[in-house]
């Protein structure tokens, strides 16, 4: 049996009790979008400078600054949320807020650090007020993510939340649905989990968001 410290305190925070040896990190790189001067690194910048300068929606007109993502920029891991909410629009970074925090804490559950993923959204400007995308700006931010998605390659794609599950696969299929499965998006894997807003409202489904994690790292040790 364990003692209590073993007891890992983010898995606390996720409502299970599991030890998880951590990710060796040594070689993390901390910037946070980390690169070497490659070809690659140069379009991965081009794609920056095209997604702050952007106006293919109306969403610029309303945002403090684009966010594009964070992270390694060739993580296993890619983690893609709705949109930027208030706190993500003026610090220009994914999932900073409450909901952020959480997920940092679903992120730490696995081993891993926000460093060693990387993280993104559908749309990379904030709604007014929080409202759902459109389907119009999803569609017009969605060269975006193909792209990013193309560069990092990552072994496997969580989506986060229902609208990024539904803008992803192209689907209007219920998130309950859609979890518990292995869908595909450009070949890649892609598990559905719950969005950390909807969890820090619904302590109990906190239990199935770490079956879904559990899931996507069975099938990225498959990969
Ligand atoms: N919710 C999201 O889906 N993305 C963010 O970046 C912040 C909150």
């Amino acid at each position: 049996m364990r003692g209590p410290e073993s007891r890992d305190p983010y898995l606390e925070v996720m409502g299970v009790q599991e030890y998880v040896r951590r990710k060796n990190t040594s070689d993390a790189v901390l910037s946070p979008v980390s690169e070497s001067c490659t070809g690659e690194a140069a379009d991965w910048t081009t794609l920056q400078a095209e997604v702050s300068g952007c106006m293919r929606c109306g969403l610029h007109a309303t945002r403090t600054q684009t966010v594009f993502g964070v992270g390694d920029a060739h993580a296993d891991w890619l983690f893609i949320g709705e949109a930027p909410g208030e706190q993500e629009d003026l610090r220009g970074e994914p999932f900073v807020g409450r909901a952020g925090q959480l997920l940092d804490e679903m992120i730490r559950a696995l081993g891993l650090e926000r460093e060693n993923v990387f993280i993104a959204n559908v749309l990379k400007c904030r709604p007014p007020k929080n409202r759902d995308p459109s389907p119009e700006e999803a569609l017009a931010c969605e060269p975006f993510l193909v792209r990013q998605v193309e560069h990092v390659r990552p072994k496997i794609i969580v989506a986060v939340g229902r609208i990024a599950a539904q803008n992803l696969l192209k689907t209007q299929v219920p998130i309950g649905k859609l979890r518990g499965q292995i869908h595909r998006y450009a070949e890649i894997p892609v598990v559905v989990t719950y969005h950390p807003a909807y969890l820090l409202r619904s302590q109990t489904e906190k239990r199935r968001a770490w079956e879904d994690l559990k899931l996507a790292r069975r099938t990225l040790s498959l990969s």
